[in-house]
Parts: C-alpha cells; structure tokens; sequence
C-alpha cells in the first residue's frame, strides 16, 4: 500500500549518503523521485562515433578528454580554451571562448558527453562552445534511446538518478494512481498521470513527450488554483469575522473630501464596505494602476474600522510612503479626533516603548508603518483590519502575519502592479479582487520622452523650463542591484554636480538609502513644502510618493531598470493637473532595451505594458515571483505557459458549477492529492 510514499531511503539503490543527497533537494518520499522532472534529453539514438561526424550537423558524442584544456594565445580580449576528446574511432577538438573555470574542470581521463555543432577547424573536426557532461562511461547506447538529464543535483551522478527512474518506474508503476477526474481528462485530452510520469522520464517519442509535458503543467496549475480557492472559502466560511456597520460620520468624511471618487474608486469601496459588513472575514484585492487613488479607499475603510471601535492597521514597504501615508491620514482623520501611529524600524526606544504601550491599550487607532509592525512585541487591543499597500512587495507569509495580529482581522491588499487576469489569479488566487481601472479626472497623460545622453544637456534646459514655472523635477539615479552603497554614492555625486553646475540657481536636494530616516523624512517634507526644488533621488521613491506639484522626471540609464519599475517611477509624476513629462536618458544601442524605451514612450497603461514586459523579457521580474510566496513550479511557468492557464481556468470555472464550495466529496483522489501537496501553503496563508 502507498508504497510510493515511502521514504526515498527504502527505495532499493539508495544507501544512507545518496538518501541524505536527494533529501537535500527535497526529495523525500520515492514519489518526489517521480517528480524530479529532466531538464532537458539526450537523444542517445543519434550517438555517434568521431569518425562518423561529418561538419554541419548536430549531435552528441562520448568521449574520454586527452589533456588538460590549454590556453590559446591570442590577441583579442577573449580566452580561449582547447582540449580534445577521443573514442575508439578519432579524435575531436573542442573549443571554449570565454570560459576560463573549465581549465581546472576538464582533466585527462574524464569522460564527456558533448552535445553542439560539428566544425571543420584548423586541426580537424572541432566544436565550439558544446555543451557537455561528465559521464562514467563512453558507451552511448543507441539501444537506449532518449535519456533524461537532470538539474545539477549535489554530487548526484545522472546514471544513478536514471537507474532509480527507472526502477521506480518498473517495480512501482502500478502504484501510480490517477488523481484528476476522469472528465476533466477527456475533456482536455490530457493522457493518464502513469504515462505523463513515465514519458516525462523516459520518452518513447517527441509527441510522447509533449503530451506528457502538458498533462503535468495542466495539473500543476489545476491543483494550485484549487487549493487557492478552497483557502479562499475556507478562510471566509470558517471564521468569526468582525462586522462593521456602515455609519453617518463615515458618510459625512466622503461628502468633505476635497475631491469626489471616481466611480472606479466607487465601485471599489462599495465591495469592501459589502464584504466589512459581513460576520466572515475580507480578504481582498484593491489593483489599480499608479495614481488611481488606492490611497483613499485605504483611509476610508480605516475610518469605519475607527467608527466601530476597533483598531486599523496599514503596512507599506519603505519608511518613506509609510511617513507619507502618516501625513495623509493625519490629515484628515486627526481633526476628527483619531489618533494615528507611526511604527517605523528607526523610531528611538522611549517613543517605540511609548507608541506599543498605546497601541496595547487601544489608545492609537490606527497604526501605519513598515515591516517594524509585524515583529514581535506589537500587539493591538482589537485589530478589525489590516491593510497592505504596495502587496507585490511582500509576501503571502507578510501578509498572514500581519493579519495574526487581530482575531480574524478582515484583509484588504493594495498593488500597483497590473498583472494580467490569468496571472492574477494564480498569484492573488485566494482573494477577491477589486479593480480601480480609471484615473481621476483632469489627469493628463504623461509625456514621455527617450533620450540619448549626447542630448542630456537639452533635457537640463527642459527641466529648468518647468521649474521656472513653478513645478519641480526628480533626477532618478541608476540602480545598483548589488550596493545600496554604491548607489547612494553616485546619487551624491550626481547631486552635487547638478547643484553646482546645471542647476546652480535651484534647490537641489538628495535623498536614498543610506540616509538617516529622519533625514529622509526631512527631505521629503522640504520636497513637499517646494523647499526643494530638483529632488535627486535613488528608487526609494519608486512607489507611493505623491507630490503632484513635481511634473518632470529625468531616469539616468533608464536601460538598466526594468519596464515596470520605469512605469512605477513614471507614476510619481501626473499626479496633479499640470501635464507631466518623464525623460528616458539612456545610452543603450540593443535592440531590446530601444523596443522598451519605445514602449514606454507610446503607453501609459500599465496592463499593456506588463503584457509586453512579459512577451519581451519572458520570465521577469515584473513583479517579484519569489516574493509572492507560492511553491516552486515544477514544470508549469506562469508566463510561458499562460495558454494551458486560461484552459484550467475555464476548467475551474465548470467544476464550481457543479460543486460550488469545493468540497470535492466526488473526487477522494484528487482531494487527497491537494491535501498532501498544499498542505503548508495552507498553513502560511490562513496562518492565524
Ligand atoms: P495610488 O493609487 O498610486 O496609491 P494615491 O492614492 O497616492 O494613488 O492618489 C494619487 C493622487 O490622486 C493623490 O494626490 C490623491 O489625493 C489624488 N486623488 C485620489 N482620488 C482622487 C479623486 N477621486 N479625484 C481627484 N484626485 C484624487
Ligand atoms: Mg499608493
């Protein structure tokens, strides 16, 4: 029984050192084996020996390396590598251009599986650049067929992790049970999990192999999409909420607003006020693009929370929107007679001290700050909800926990980041979703201009026409990945140079990092209060700062960033009424970074362009995926393989007709299946 379940240590083959190996990768029960999938195939029937390559083709050979790699001079920049290998046939040069480490790594005597292009090159027959692999033996057996290869696994031999494959898959196969319904597998063409599992190791053909790769990448997003909505219903339906009543002075403070809501804002608010009415708990989603006042709806349902005499609590990722979104709602709430907190990391002891102690006692209603509030230590008298802004910028776990801090707090998340639908329901999958899809009015687009650094000096003229009628500027500084340091650096000197030389009639400020909060937060008031004019400043103003007098922003190689962030960046101005212009200075002659220069300059939506950020970079960064806190994809990708996702997705949404909580009574299998895979998830999300 279960025997796949095992402990990987009682699967034949596997000694007390290899079992520890391959726990190391996670691999704990023989059936984590089965879903350690191949990177990649070597196609062994195409093997051949040296004397049978002829140049142009493509293919893999095995042989034994002759002597160590040795240095070609040469008189360009590149090194260049060359060694040999031979089988019992000949002999075959290979070359490497820029790949010193494998000097040490190609000794005589090993045994190389190469994979490239064969060449005609000085000597003989070469390849350049092959991809290899150490192997035990030079025997390529054609017999064998296509061979998987797997990830790089710590000192594991590929021979073995085959030959445990492949007993699995002979002694144990029959205990491979199918777990998805038998419909959805008719439905979709998929082919049973026994063949997927077999083929994805050992392909008996390309088509084998590709319906076994889209069975398993199906399954990967069907299981996760179910596990997400049934977290979903569980955390609403299992829960004592606390209900909010919607109250006069609530709707007073909305008719005193200095502006009116735009119906998107509207729309939102109404489904969070609907949700905070209710016994159960909200966990919802507020997305909405740059500027279209999330901010306000965030207050809002913080004031109800006040009203019914309970405690709000809102998070943001840096000390500077946090010191902002302080600002905003002392505002307009202090002069109702609420007391709002500031939790930040630099706070001195006596006022922390302070400030927890009235947090405690329910003195401060209303908490905002950075991480700081979810350490241990802060403890709220009665948190009905918690917010956090900038969410793409946290965790699930950040999240969970901050919601750990109230009994049963209603949720509410904030983003910026415009994902598409299909990726938003992977990522944000246990929320409900509101969208702010319109700007308040009298928003002019802003202008976006790329430009080549042989024309910064006209960018300057441009900047300095702007301050004279009264606005101001940002001049963001390039970010430097590996160094805050660095980047505070070259902040400093681009500040002083503007300062005393194209701007030397103007305020220029400084603001990153490395900079005392309290310095920070004194510049940012400067800034506010037009003491400043030219605010030069790393990314820590990429998200939520709002200065709407600021209409000119200058990105130092704007190559470097990525398009959402140049997108978050461009967001902080447009904020007002005067027409806004953001200047792409960039020395960048690839074709990839002029396409993205060019689609910033076209497009303010921040949907399209997170759908060309993704065709154009794949897999990127768009919005930290490591951060959003979901388990590894095996095999499925969410932007590669977004076409198989909306298929599940339609899929979904048949299953919720028929079985509408999720319970998934018609289904044990595959309810077990979930059970055991998300188990954790399940605990990091609802964690309380
Ligand atoms: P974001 O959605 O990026 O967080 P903010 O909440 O910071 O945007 O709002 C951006 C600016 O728009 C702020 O200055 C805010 O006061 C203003 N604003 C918000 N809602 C409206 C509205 N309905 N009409 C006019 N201005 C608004
Ligand atoms: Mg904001």
């Amino acid at each position: 029984m279960e025997l796949l379940k095992q402990n990987i240590k009682t699967l034949q083959g596997v000694g007390p050192k290899t079992g520890e190996k391959l726990q190391r990768l996670n691999i704990n029960k023989i059936e984590d084996l089965l879903y350690h999938f191949p990177r990649d195939y070597d196609d062994r029937r195409n093997v051949k020996k040296i004397n049978q390559l002829t140049p142009g083709e493509k293919t893999t050979i095995y042989g034994e390396v002759m002597g160590e790699a040795r240095k070609v001079p040469n008189r360009g920049r590149v090194t260049i590598l060359q060694t040999a290998i031979k089988d019992d046939t000949g002999k075959l040069f290979l070359t490497f251009f820029n790949m010193q480490y494998l000097k040490n790594k190609l000794k005589a005597g090993s045994i190389l599986m190469v994979n490239g292009e064969v060449k005609r090159g000085r000597y003989g027959l070469e390849m350049v650049n092959p991809t290899f692999e150490f192997v035990d033996t030079i025997e390529g057996n054609p017999a064998e067929g296509v061979m998987p290869i797997y990830p790089a696994t710590e000192g594991l031999k590929q021979s073995l992790l085959i030959s445990l494959q492949q007993r699995i898959l002979e002694t144990l196969s029959d205990e491979i049970v199918e777990y998805l319904p038998e419909k959805v597998l008719r439905a979709n063409r998929l082919c049973d999990l026994k063949f997927a599992l077999t083929n994805i190791h050992f392909p008996d053909s390309a088509q084998a192999l590709k319906i076994a790769k889209y069975r398993l990448i199906f399954e990967e997003f069907f299981l996760l999409r179910i596990a997400l909505l049934r977290i979903k219903q569980n955390f609403s339906k299992d829960l004592n909420g606390i209900p909010l009543e919607l109250k006069d002075d609530f709707n007073d403070l909305i008719e005193r607003l200095p502006f009116k809501l735009t119906n998107a804002q509207q729309k939102s608010l109404d489904e969070i006020l609907e949700d905070l009415k209710k016994h159960t708990p909200m966990n919802r989603l507020v997305q909405g693009d740059v500027g279209s006042g999330k901010t306000i709806i965030a207050i809002l349902a913080l004031y109800l929370t006040v009203l019914n005499g309970h405690q709000g609590v809102m998070m943001a990722p840096t000390e500077i929107l946090a010191e902002q979104h302080y600002i905003s709602l002392q505002e307009i709430l202090v002069p109702l007679g609420i007391k709002v907190g500031l939790l930040v990391g630099s706070l001195k002891k006596k006022e922390k001290v302070k400030l927890l102690s009235d947090i405690a006692n329910g003195e401060v209603q209303i908490v905002v700050g950075t991480h700081a509030i979810i350490q241990e230590g802060v403890d709220f008298k009665s948190l009905a909800l918690a917010i956090t802004d900038e969410q793409h910028r946290f965790g699930v776990r950040q999240r969970a926990i901050l919601a750990s801090k109230g009994q049963n707090p209603h949720v509410l998340v904030m983003t910026a980041t415009p994902i598409p639908r299909t990726l938003a329901l992977i990522l944000y999958g246990d929320l409900d979703i509101s969208i702010i899809d319109e700007l308040p009015p009298g928003r002019k687009p802003i202008k976006t201009y790329e430009i080549t650094l042989d024309k910064k000096d006209k960018a300057y003229d441009f900047i300095k026409k702007q301050l004279q009628q009264g606005r101001q500027a940002y001049v963001v500084c390039p970010l430097v990945e590996e160094s805050e340091k660095i980047e505070a650096q070259s902040a400093t000197e681009i500040a002083e140079e503007l300062a005393t030389d194209q701007f030397k009639e103007y305020r220029v400020g400084l603001l990153h990092g490395k900079m005392h909060p309290k310095e920070k937060e004194e510049i940012m008031a400067a800034f506010k209060g037009k003491e400043i004019d030219v605010l030069v400043s790393t990314t820590v103003i990429e998200v939520g700062v709002n200065v709407p007098n600021a209409s000119v922003m200058l990105i130092e190689n704007a190559e470097r960033f990525g398009l959402a962030q140049l997108h978050q960046l461009r967001g902080r101005v447009g904020r007002g009424a005067y027409q806004s212009y953001c200047l792409l200075v960039h020395n960048s002659k690839t074709q990839v970074a002029k396409e993205r220069m060019g689609i910033m300059v076209e497009t303010n939506d921040g949907f399209i362009l997170s759908e060309k950020d993704l065709s154009l970079r794949g897999p990127g960064e768009f919005f930290g995926t490591r951060q959003h806190g979901l388990p590894e994809f095996k095999i499925a990708n969410i932007f590669k393989h977004m076409k198989i996702l909306k298929h599940v997705e339609e899929e979904i949404q048949k299953f919720l007709l028929e079985d509408e909580t999720l319970t998934l009574k018609d289904y044990p299998q595959l309810k077990k299946k979930i059970e055991e895979k998300f188990e954790q998830l399940d605990d990091e999300i609802s964690f309380s």
